[in-house]
């Protein structure tokens, strides 16, 4: 059996309103032994599955997440196909649609970081994704008006930096990181000693890392109930 399947599904462009054909993927779900690099992305087996996440328009060209698309019920065999373009080329039309449409740097910085992970899954040269990936979250970063995990963000910083090979910068943001991130201190303590090495090439987070990151044990949240009974 097939871990990751692709199918066709069919959706409405919000932009100019034609229904037309797009991928859509299935993935198995993350478990602590998937393949997830230390800039936090999961390492897929195909850049086409990556580039299913976006959806394009063959009419207006509008490029986004397909999550942001409404599906439509007419068969995917009935109306027109998205058009063929390079897996990673989609999310350069992406980030160029969000600045059209004043999407947030944040929100492009994403987009562009998936175009990096995409061209490296298609075996691509990947530095000009990095340095718009660079770009789009500096400016991300440099708006204090949204609130978040700023600190996940300041790390993801640190490890574009590194893997463009500019360490001292690389060393400057990972230092900004704090325990609000929920990072393990394990992983930012080992990022800072890969660029002080002068060490670029994209790493593997380690299991147990993977598990602490993005498969936490669930937490007893009090409820105001329960606070109240103890009050
Ligand atoms: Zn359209």
């Amino acid at each position: 059996m097939k871990l990751y399947t692709l199918r066709q599904t069919t959706v409405v462009c919000p932009q100019c309103e034609l229904v037309f054909a797009t991928p859509i993927a299935k993935m198995p779900k993350l478990t602590r032994n998937s393949a997830v690099e230390t800039d936090l992305h999961r390492v897929l087996p195909d850049a086409a599955i990556r580039a299913s996440l976006i959806a394009m328009c063959p009419e207006c060209v509008y490029a986004w997440w397909l999550s942001g698309f409404t599906p439509h019920f007419i068969l995917p065999e009935m109306v027109a196909d998205s058009p063929p373009i390079d897996n990673a080329k989609k999310f350069g039309h992406a980030v160029l649609s969000g600045r059209k449409s004043g999407a947030h740097s944040l929100d492009r910085a994403i987009i562009a970081l998936n175009g990096y992970w995409c061209a490296r899954e298609d075996f691509q040269p990947a530095q000009k994704w990095l340095e718009l990936s660079a770009r789009e979250l500096y400016e991300a970063l440099s708006d204090d008006s949204w609130h978040g995990n700023r600190g996940r963000y300041q790390f993801i910083m640190g490890e574009i930096l590194r893997l463009m090979g500019e360490f001292h910068d690389a060393v400057r943001f990972y230092n900004l990181v704090d325990r609000r991130s929920v990072l393990p201190k394990e992983l930012i303590d080992h990022q800072i000693v890969q660029a002080k090495n002068g060490d670029s090439t994209p790493t593997l987070i380690p299991p147990h890392i993977v598990e602490a990151i993005f498969l936490p044990k669930p937490q007893v949240i009090p409820t105001a109930e329960s606070m109240a009974v103890g009050a």
